[in-house]
């Protein structure tokens, strides 16, 4: 089926507000193994916003909209896509009762004559709950046209879209749509496509492809089934065969893990604390891992040493490495990690030092020049990168090589 999308909104328009429903919506749709044509912008203009839903009901099976559906007169969407569909609006009870229980549960009870309009709903529409603001979401199907309209903001339409948007779309086809993510690090994006090329050339079911992720690489395998079971044994196959070629380097095959999650959760099956040390990441990195709940578990303190002098005081660098080596060296990534682990009194440490520029490099120590360290149970290893990003790309580039090689040096100890 054909899915086509459409953002409402002026603020989106003038480059306000960055569209970021239109890539949440587009990356579940393809995951729903959905086909995504078009997708459009257009401001709160009743006249433009009629042409464009006429124009993607005309050509798509499924028209999701978002934004626009909120109390002032500028919210059109609803109102819109009614008279598109020929529909008439009346006032939803159960919608009005949902919305009066918001208000006196968030804001002591001061609603607004124009808040009942977020209660109007096209006649034959399915209601479907806001959990997390007042207007619903809508669903209006009609000669095998459907158009599911979304609130705008992202906190509201994304818990909606999981929780019911999802399995709506999932009822829609008699075949279900299933898939795996399979997420590799420590192996660059084109070696990896190569290693899976005869792979993604005749496939039919299940299908792979790859999606680019900073330092990583993923691959989705999807598979057309009646049920789990039956998509499981479809990719299994696929699955081995993605193992067999890459083996310890795939993290995870679960979406929603995350490379930090999957190092967390080694250190914590093999009961090894972490610390950090970082210069041009400047607590990145420790971020990163923060990111995980329950990280608390083996992690207790780490360093951000900027300065030479903060290197030799916090973490113990020797001043005759850093004045022989420099900063930016293998030699002082090596000292930071080992000074790190000891400070903190952790079994493991991975250390961070780098130019991320755009000033501060030289011929022989360019921008985007940064070693890794890693300490793990007292092994030390370096590794030397040469990013080619600006300074944000090249600080989160460093902050992944960080976990990767902290990650293969987890999975020795
Ligand atoms: P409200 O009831 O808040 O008016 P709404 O459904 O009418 O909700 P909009 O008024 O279009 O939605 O947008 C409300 C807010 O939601 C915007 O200010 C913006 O923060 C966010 N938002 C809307 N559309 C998008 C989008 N496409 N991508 C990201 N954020 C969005
Ligand atoms: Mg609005």
């Amino acid at each position: 089926m054909v899915v086509e999308l459409i953002s409402v909104g002026t603020e989106i328009l003038l480059g306000n507000i960055v569209n970021t429903n239109a890539a949440y919506l587009s990356e579940k749709c393809a995951a729903l193994g959905l086909s995504c044509y078009h997708q459009s912008v257009v401001g709160d203009n009743e006249g433009r916003l009629e042409e464009t839903v006429r124009l993607a009901v005309s050509r798509s099976d499924i028209v999701i909209l978002s934004g626009g559906l909120g109390p002032t007169k500028d919210d059109l969407t609803k109102e819109v896509t009614a008279k598109v569909f020929g529909k008439a609006l009346y006032e939803d009870a159960h919608t009005k009762e949902r919305i009066s229980g918001y208000f006196s549960r968030m804001r002591s009870g001061s609603i607004t004559e124009n808040n009942w309009k977020q209660a109007m709903v096209p006649e034959g529409a399915k209601v479907v709950d806001n959990h997390n603001g007042t207007a619903p979401g809508i669903i209006i199907e009609e000669n095998g046209k459907t158009a599911i309209l979304l609130p705008g903001p992202p906190n509201e339409i994304k818990p909606m879209f999981e929780r019911d948007i999802m399995p709506y779309l999932r009822s829609l086809e008699p075949e279900g749509i299933y898939s795996k993510m399979v997420k590799i690090c420590s192996v660059g994006e084109s070696k990896a496509e190569t290693m899976v090329l005869d792979l993604m050339e005749d496939q039919s079911n299940p299908t792979i492809a790859p999606y680019a992720k900073t330092g990583e690489v993923h691959f989705r395998v999807t598979a057309r089934a009646a049920d789990e079971k039956e998509a499981d044994r479809l990719m299994e196959p696929m699955l081995s065969e993605l193992f067999r070629r890459f083996g310890d380097k795939i993290y995870t095959t679960d979406e929603d893990v995350t490379l930090e999650e999957a190092v967390v959760s080694i250190l914590k099956e093999k009961k090894i604390t972490l610390t950090t040390a970082e210069s041009c990441t400047a607590g990145l990195l420790a971020g990163r891992i923060m990111n995980t709940a329950g990280a608390s578990e083996i992690y207790n303190e780490g360093y951000i040493t900027y300065s030479d002098e903060a290197k030799e005081r916090l973490i113990g660098v020797n001043h005759a490495t850093l004045e022989k080596y420099g900063a930016v060296s293998a030699e002082t990534a090596a000292e930071m990690a080992k000074g790190a682990a000891k400070a903190a009194g952790a079994k493991a440490a991975v250390s961070v030092t780098g130019i991320a520029g755009p000033g501060g490099g030289s011929e022989k120590k360019p921008v985007g020049l940064v070693y890794v360290g890693c300490s793990v149970n007292g092994n030390v290893r370096t590794e030397e990168f040469r990013f080619t990003g600006n300074r944000a790309k090249n600080r989160e580039y460093a902050v992944v090589r960080a976990l990767t090689l902290l990650r293969e040096e987890l999975l020795k100890a």
